[in-house]
């Protein structure tokens, strides 16, 4: 028996990616050794945190860089970052920002799910420009002057939403930012790959980035990273680590917090509740260090492998098996759309069996309306190929 069986819970085969929901992206074995290790000596925290700004900042180019839990708090902190800076009261304050410059201004086509964590700072969101592509009302999505056209006196930042094919182009928002000098906050939780992306965004400009940890870096599933520059990055740690010190005692790390622009020891923050644990912050470091030095790279050809042993074994099946377009070093996926009607049922009942039945098995849902089931290779292994494939026929056989 296993520890998850110990206490009830089955494993699944997922084969949707690092989706949060089921728990991630595995933990490699270099970063799990970490994890291990980490987890018996103690550190200081605020310490740790130095050195990981530290390897944070060569890696990606920024002034600074914190480890968070997750992206999404890493968004959270970052617009807490920029609605407080060093002004102790205002950290106490937060998410009341009454009479607080506290809006972000966002394009409207951007507003997600994920923006509740700027929100949950006390950010309020001023959303701008259309998007008359997807109304069928025009040609055009939202420009940069729109965004421009936003600000106001209460505006305390740009929020903005990194994707290849997003709008305006980060270059121009940057340029907004610039002009009226406002900090810019990118969520860019999912967009590594491309590796690059570690370095161009703040390297386009962006004040501050939020990166997941669990997803493409392969750390722990609670794990993200905020770097960007150091003044916001710092206030973004004193709002995140425990305070319980004497201010007289207190030796913060200098890449990471200036002791001298502070007239005392903050109360704990608002990212106190979003706190991360030495062994995270560890493995953490650890997979940034290979996902940066491409040592995944070595995975995609074994993947690949996989998905076309899955391709092989349903070619009786009634579906036809794509291969969509990934970013550079991506991971390789494979789109499984289904005949429905002479499967005799829909992709929904198929998806609905394949979670029932044992091992159940989670398989991409993004692509559920056009009847295909997407299998992200990226918890695979060579067993569990096996295994799918057996789950696989069975639910796409006629009976
Ligand atoms: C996954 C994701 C997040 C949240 O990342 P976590 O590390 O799970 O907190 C935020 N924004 C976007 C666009 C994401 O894809």
């Amino acid at each position: 028996m296993g520890v998850y069986e110990d206490l009830g819970v089955s494993p699944i085969i997922n084969v949707s990616g690092s989706v949060t929901r089921l728990g991630g992206a595995p933990l490699t074995a270099r970063g799990l050794a970490a994890f291990c290790e980490a987890a018996v000596d103690c550190v200081p925290l605020d310490q740790l945190q130095g050195a990981a700004s530290r390897k944070i900042a060569a890696l990606t180019g920024a002034e600074a860089g914190l480890v968070t839990s997750g992206a999404a708090a890493a968004l959270t902190l970052g617009a807490a970052a920029i609605l407080a800076g060093h002004d102790l009261g205002r950290m106490e304050r937060l998410p009341d920002t009454a009479g607080m410059r506290r809006e972000f201004i966002i394009a409207r086509e951007q507003r997600n799910g994920y923006d509740h964590a700027v929100r949950a700072a006390g950010a309020v969101l001023i959303e701008a420009g259309f998007h008359e592509l997807v109304a069928g009302a025009g040609v055009r999505r939202c420009e940069a002057w729109e965004l421009e056209a936003a600000i106001g006196p209460g505006t305390a930042g740009i929020l903005y939403v990194h994707d290849l094919h997003g709008r305006p182009p980060l270059a121009e928002v940057v340029d907004v930012a610039r002009r009226h000098n406002l900090p810019l906050l990118v969520d860019a939780a999912g967009e590594l790959p491309p590796r690059e992306n570690l370095r161009a965004i703040v390297a386009a400009g962006a004040d501050l980035v939020a990166f997941s940890g669990g997803k493409a870096i392969r750390g722990p599933q609670a794990t993200g990273i905020l770097c960007g520059r150091r003044e916001w990055v710092g206030s973004a740690a004193l709002q995140m680590l425990d305070m319980d010190d004497h201010f007289e005692l207190w030796e913060p790390p200098l890449e990471l917090i200036d002791k001298t622009r502070l007239r005392g020891l903050p109360r704990h923050g608002i990212g106190r509740s979003m706190k991360v644990s030495k062994e995270q912050i560890v493995a953490l470091l650890v997979a940034l260090d290979d996902f940066a030095a491409g040592v995944y790279d070595r995975d995609l050809p074994v993947f690949d492998g996989y998905l076309r042993e899955i391709e092989a074994a349903l070619r009786e099946s009634p579906v036809e098996c794509h291969w969509p377009a990934v970013a550079a070093g991506g991971v390789p996926l494979l789109e499984i759309a289904i005949d429905e009607r002479r499967l005799g049922r829909h992709a929904v009942e198929v998806c609905r069996r394949l979670r029932r039945g044992h091992p159940s098995v989670h398989v991409g849902h993004g692509k559920l309306q056009e009847a295909r089931l997407v299998i992200h290779p990226l918890h695979l292994t060579a067993d569990r190929v096996a295994q799918l494939i057996e789950r696989l026929r069975a639910e796409l056989s006629p009976n």
